[in-house]
Order: structure tokens, then sequence, then C-alpha cells
């Protein structure tokens, strides 16, 4: 997707503070973070939101996931706790049409969300 700004990052187009990758994920900092920690897991493959995954992206979910976990131990909030969060669509305020786990932490969140 060339007018896509994460499939630009996976390509190499746009540099971010990358975190964590391999070969079907990639992770970066988010560019305008909401708590001390806030990074973005997002999959290489282009997918536009979480209602549009087909039923061969289970396992891409979960590399998604794992991530998450890697991640959460990289940055020192594994024990403290974090959130992790899918915004889907208007309603949930999704902004970039390729789906993005945010992974935020460092501090106390609240609940409900928003
Ligand atoms: P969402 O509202 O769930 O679609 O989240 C999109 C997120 O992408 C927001 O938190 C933005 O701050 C973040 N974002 C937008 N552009 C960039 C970028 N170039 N690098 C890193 N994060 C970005
Ligand atoms: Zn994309």
């Amino acid at each position: 997707m060339s007018d896509c700004l994460f499939c630009k990052i996976v390509n190499g187009d746009i540099t971010p503070d990358i975190v964590y990758e391999n070969e079907a994920v990639l992770a970066f900092r988010d560019i305008n973070p909401r708590a001390p920690t806030h990074v973005l897991v997002i999959p290489k493959k282009h997918i536009p939101t979480l209602a549009d995954l087909a039923d061969d992206d289970t396992q891409l979910m979960g590399e998604i996931m794992q991530a998450a976990k890697k991640i959460a131990e990289q940055e020192g909030i594994a024990d403290s706790g974090y959130r992790t969060v899918f915004n889907c669509k208007q309603d949930a305020g999704q902004e970039v049409y390729h789906i993005h786990l945010h992974v935020l932490g460092g501090r106390p969140m609240q609940w409900p969300p928003g």
C-alpha cells in the first residue's frame, strides 16, 4: 500500500525509532507518546483494521502479542504492568489504517478508557 504511513515505515521510506523486529512484525516508538513507554507493534503485512483480518492471520496476530511481551521485558515494564490496545475504526479513534498494537506503560493507567 504505497499511500499507507506504516507501509512506508516497513519499506524504509520513513525511519522510526525501532525497538523490535522480526520477519513478521516491526515495533517502534510512537511519535506522540501517551505514556513513558509507548510502542506500536505492526505486522509487516498491510491489514487496514482488525475487521479485515483473514482466517490465516491467526499466526501473525500471535506474533504481535509475543512481540509485545518481549518489548515489555526490554522496556522494564513487564513486572509493573502495561496496557495493550488495538483501536478499530472511527469510534475507537483509529487514525492509521494499518493495524497496530499500542503497548503503553511506565505509569498507572485509568479504567475505563475515554
Ligand atoms: P491510532 O489512533 O490507534 O490509529 O494510532 C496511531 C498512532 O500512530 C498515534 O498514536 C500516532 O501518534 C502514531 N504515529 C503517527 N505517525 C507516526 C510516525 N511517523 N511514527 C511513529 N508513530 C506515529
Ligand atoms: Zn499499510
